[in-house]
């Protein structure tokens, strides 16, 4: 579940976001449309703990982020929270499978090297396992990227434009496969987009409409 009350940020220089409050049960899905600028990413780095709010409450999954510390935050995002941001940042230094290891560290616990083939299994890409994110197509990459992100079966999936530079066909795999990954672990999905494909292929999800200009 998220849960916002009279949530707002602010960054250094002055920007003022203020977002309307929004409550989505835990395994519901949230679309969060704006154009851009309209603060969308704020809004999903204050959800994953990457961002404290300068006013306001956020509970994810249970917990009140402003009740952590920074230390704690970070503890919490990388047990709790699956973030497929829009740039995916795969590291080119590390094969694929090494890329999902990453995640164990983050958390503090020993790599499960089973779990991690069995993620890219799911997605259909642990015949890549080997490969460097180089060798990848940008459809693969993204499959490499969502396996990272729900690989400790986190209790809020949080994904940044996953349809922008895809065609129809890749934007509606990428939305599936975003959806069956929640389902299959019980997650919160929150898809933040200004694509009107999203709109339109999630027409059961709960919305968040931000306006241009900053928030509410
Ligand atoms: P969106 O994802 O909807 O495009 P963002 O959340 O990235 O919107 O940005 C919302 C507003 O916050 C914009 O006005 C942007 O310029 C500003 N902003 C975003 N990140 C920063 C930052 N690190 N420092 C200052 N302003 C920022
Ligand atoms: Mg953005």
């Amino acid at each position: 579940m998220i849960s916002t009350r009279a949530l707002a940020c602010r960054y250094p220089g002055g920007v003022q976001l203020a977002f309307p409050d929004v409550n989505v049960p835990q395994g519901g899905t949230l679309v969060l449309r704006g154009p851009s600028g309209s603060g969308k990413s704020s809004w999903l780095a204050l959800a994953a703990g990457l961002m404290a709010p300068a006013s306001g409450e956020i509970v994810v999954a249970g917990q009140c982020l402003g009740a952590l510390g920074p230390v704690q935050r970070d503890a919490w995002r990388a047990r709790h929270v699956g973030f497929l941001p829009q740039r995916l940042y795969l590291s080119e230094a590390l094969t694929v499978a090494d890329n999902l290891a990453l995640v164990y560290y983050a958390a503090g616990l020993p790599v499960d090297r089973a779990a991690v083939q069995a993620a890219l299994q799911t997605l259909g890409v642990d015949g890549l396992a080997a490969r460097r994110p180089a060798a990848l197509s940008g459809g693969q990459a993204q499959r490499v990227a969502l396996a990272r992100t729900v690989l400790l079966a986190p209790r809020v999936i949080l994904a940044d434009e996953p349809t922008a530079s895809l065609d129809d066909a890749a934007a509606q795999d990428a939305l599936d496969l975003l959806q069956a990954a929640a389902q299959r672990h019980g997650a919160t999905l929150v898809i933040a987009t200004h694509d009107a494909r999203v709109v339109q292929a999630l027409p059961q999800a709960q919305q968040l409409a931000l306006q241009a200009g900053g928030g509410s």
